[in-house]
């Protein structure tokens, strides 16, 4: 468990939602396939990244 989490919001947060999404959407897991949950959750999830809101990478594993 991690200890003090920040208050905005953070890549680690848009990419476990991202994950956790795609682990349970069978459109996400379906190569070719398009899913907009899927897409927005990642672009989201890029976003936070490039506006430096974290530089924690949380590894699916850990989700
Ligand atoms: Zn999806």
């Amino acid at each position: 468990m991690t200890a003090a989490r920040p208050t905005a919001p953070c890549a680690e947060e848009a990419w476990c939602a991202a994950i956790l999404h795609a682990a349970g959407c069978l459109a996400c897991r379906t190569s070719g396939a398009v899913c907009e949950r899927g897409e927005a959750l990642l672009a989201a999830y890029a976003e936070a990244v490039q506006q430096g809101r974290s530089s924690f990478w949380c590894p699916p594993w850990n989700c």
